[in-house]
């Protein structure tokens, strides 16, 4: 019989990346402490279980697309003496590496196996199974894992140690909000100059400003004030501050990741919790 993947978290990530497992053979089951979550998944044509124990009972893998970190740890300790030994735990949420460390070597020395393996693409790519993903963790580990890991992913880069995988997506995200920034505020100085902002987006990816917000996110959700990236501004603040305590906590000087952490937090502030990342631009021209 096919292994049996425990997917828990269905939400905008979590529900296209257990299609994508189950497309590829495993036999899913998802999780998620929200009624609306679980029905949508099933609407989808998954199994969401009506329980944790329910959907873990034999599991060969969980996979946890959880907020944070932090309820990372929260599920996984709920669930943890339930697993059977040698179970593979690997976290594709965006989590912070410390913390995913200390849990990781926890979870070894209970008997169980554990890497971390956040996702960078956004929800067209994980509905595509073509996420970037990034792999912290034992190498015997990763390769157990390796072929769950490219149902969803077109790349798995082995990024080092457990946190390894966290730490690299959080500085990634980092540089994706801080080219969104720039992007956004040239929009806002551009067009009070008079300069259209489709003309100003076609002139920076035909030139060197180009990068994956002016390409994919500026007149998709921005310039049409649709905001419909399914990444909330709170989940991409979250990973920013991540790099920025990441970066003091290992005591290198990062003067422009404090600042981006402070204009996201304060939007995240003015804007509120179900606002898109893509929002960044509405504050950045409310300011002005
Ligand atoms: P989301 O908010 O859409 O989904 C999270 C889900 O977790 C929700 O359905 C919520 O009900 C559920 N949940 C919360 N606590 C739970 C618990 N204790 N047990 C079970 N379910 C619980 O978030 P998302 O956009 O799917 O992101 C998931 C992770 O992936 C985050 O860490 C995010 O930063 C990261 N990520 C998101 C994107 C994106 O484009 N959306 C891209 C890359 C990485």
């Amino acid at each position: 019989p096919p292994a049996k993947v425990t997917v828990i978290g269905l939400g905008n990530m979590g529900r296209p990346m257990a299609a994508c497992m189950t497309r590829a053979g495993y036999q899913v089951t998802g999780f998620d402490l929200s009624n609306a979550a679980r029905a949508k998944f099933t609407q989808e044509g998954g199994y969401a279980a009506a329980t944790v124990d329910e959907a873990i009972a034999g599991a060969a893998a969980i996979v946890t697309l959880l907020p944070d970190g932090k309820i990372v740890r929260a599920a996984i300790e709920g669930i943890k003496t339930k697993l059977a030994k040698g179970t593979v735990v690997i976290d594709m949420s965006s989590s912070a590496p410390l913390g995913t460390r200390a849990l990781g070597e926890e979870l070894i020395a209970a008997g169980l196996e554990f890497i971390d393996a956040p996702v960078s693409g956004g929800v067209k790519r994980a509905i595509d199974g073509t996420l970037a993903i990034m792999a912290g963790g034992a190498h015997a580990t990763i390769d157990r894992a390796d072929q769950i890991l490219l149902a969803m992913g077109k790349s798995v880069f082995r990024t080092g140690p457990l946190g390894s995988g966290h730490a690299a997506k959080a500085l990634n995200n980092y540089v994706s909000a801080a080219g969104l920034a720039a992007a956004a505020e040239a929009l806002a100085i551009g067009s009070k100059f008079g300069i259209e902002p489709d003309t100003l987006v076609d002139v920076l990816n035909a030139s060197t400003g180009r990068n994956n917000s002016t390409e994919n996110k500026l007149k998709q959700f921005m310039i049409s004030e649709t905001y419909a990236s399914g990444f909330a501004l709170a989940l991409m603040a979250k990973d920013i501050q991540t790099a920025d305590e990441l970066a003091h906590q290992i005591g290198v000087t990062a003067p422009l990741a404090d600042e981006i952490t402070a204009m996201w937090n304060a939007a995240l502030q003015q804007l509120g919790p179900t606002s898109d990342h893509t929002e960044i631009g509405r504050y950045l021209t409310a300011k002005k």
